[in-house]
């Protein structure tokens, strides 16, 4: 992109992000949820939204959440009002999701913001607006209304990516990374973007021909077999809302994923990258589990926070996601660690605890809350991934009359 100003590429940015993430209708509304500076948040939400109204938005509204509101907060407000969350914010979310209504978030955050902070706190902020926000995570899992999640460079989160660089010039390389994951070097990104879905496409197609009941994932560190539940769909690429229209959930994407039987999920299995998670990173973490459950669990930094987030339900101690992304994506092949979930997780083959993609299975989403249950799909407030491919990882299917079939070898497809 030598000869594009930013503005051109942010043009693109929105564009692509418009048509192809959100796919945004004629006469949709459209919520933005800007997280991190506004100072840097603030120009991609511009641009969408010229954008949006461009392609025929009826009206577009932005939600900014900045984490330096976050800590003046936590750092001044009373103790006693930490559990208070205004009815309105969550109400109008839900309202909007449920009248059709798109959203989109554009993530800016500083990985190392909040690490200083009180942990309980947090712990306590972050239990009530999980519970506030849960019908409206329903209608975003359960993909009843397109939507989508994209970032933002920021100086905060760029200092973290591309440490030991004055800020300006980390910022600048943080954008030229998130522009070309997104494809926009490419010269029709939008058409780029159709082919590359194509591709997703064909390969949960061939999982879900399989119908493997069991994954079992080698690689030093990890032996662990995850169940799969029950009439399971592979999802990747795009996905379509029950009114018919496709969208790209995340920007980049590189995964095809599927809900495990959170039952049926044994053995060890250490991540591969440190997880980001509300401003702390954790370092080297190791889950063991037995018929479904964290039995076991250590990690170098974080680890309080971290039993507390485990202990917040029930599912957060059982598995909701597998996701399969071959070591040559692009994210992959750039080295480099995002400290952001959006990115690092295409980056690699990952799991995830906590809620579960009920869409992920034939009929998840009009069973009851006993059927999921029986079916081992998950279900909990939370739902954070934790990357663990490599190029060292092998992946086996295991089909119900017990036949073993290669799907992964030393981090790439087999099939
Ligand atoms: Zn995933
Ligand atoms: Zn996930």
């Amino acid at each position: 992109m030598p000869n594009q100003s930013f503005a051109e590429k942010l043009k693109k940015y929105a564009d692509v992000i418009v048509q192809v993430g959100l796919n945004l209708q004629p006469g949709q509304k459209l919520m933005i949820r800007a997280a991190g500076a506004i100072e840097s948040t603030a120009p991609v939400v511009r641009a969408v939204t010229r954008s949006a109204y461009q392609a025929g938005a009826r009206y577009v509204d932005v939600i900014w959440n900045d984490q330096e509101l976050s800590i003046a907060r936590l750092e001044n407000a009373p103790d006693d009002s930490l559990e208070e969350v205004p009815d309105y914010l969550f109400q109008g979310m839900e309202e909007h999701v449920a009248n059709g209504g798109a959203a989109l978030t554009i993530m800016a955050s500083n990985p190392d913001a909040m690490a200083g902070q009180d942990q309980q706190k947090m712990a306590l902020i972050r239990k009530v607006q999980s519970q506030k926000s849960e019908k409206y995570g329903s209608y975003i899992s359960g993909m009843k209304t397109n939507w989508c999640g994209v970032g933002a460079a920021s100086p905060g989160w760029a200092a973290k990516v591309y440490p030991g660089q004055d800020s300006d010039t980390a910022v600048e390389k943080l954008w030229e990374s998130i522009f070309k994951f997104t494809r926009l070097d490419l010269d029709d990104p939008v058409q780029a973007w159709k082919e590359h879905v194509a591709t997703l496409v064909k390969r949960k197609k061939h999982l879900n021909n399989k119908q493997y009941s069991a994954l079992r994932l080698t690689a030093p560190g990890t032996d662990l077999t995850v169940g799969l539940a029950k009439n399971h769909i592979f999802m990747g690429g795009s996905v379509e809302t029950p009114n018919g229209i496709s969208f790209v959930p995340n920007m980049p994407t590189e995964e095809v994923f599927t809900t495990p039987n959170a039952h049926e999920v044994n053995g060890t299995v250490s991540a591969s990258l440190p997880l980001n998670f509300n401003g702390m990173v954790l370092e080297n973490l190791k889950f063991t589990f037995k018929d479904g459950v964290i039995t076991d669990f250590s990690a170098d930094t974080g680890a309080e926070l971290f039993e507390k987030i485990l202990d917040m339900d029930l599912g957060a101690r059982r598995l909701g996601e597998i996701a399969l992304v071959p070591n040559s994506s692009p994210i992959s092949q750039s080295g480099t660690l995002f400290y952001n979930t959006l990115y690092d997780e295409n980056a690699s083959n990952h799991l995830a605890i906590g809620r579960a993609y009920a869409t992920a299975v034939e009929g998840g989403v009009e069973m009851s809350a006993e059927e999921k249950e029986a079916a081992g799909i998950n279900h909990s407030l939370i739902h954070i991934d934790f990357m663990i491919g490599s190029d060292k990882m092998d992946v086996d299917g295991i089909l119900p009359d017990g036949t073993v079939e290669p799907v992964m070898r030393a981090g790439e497809w087999a099939f």
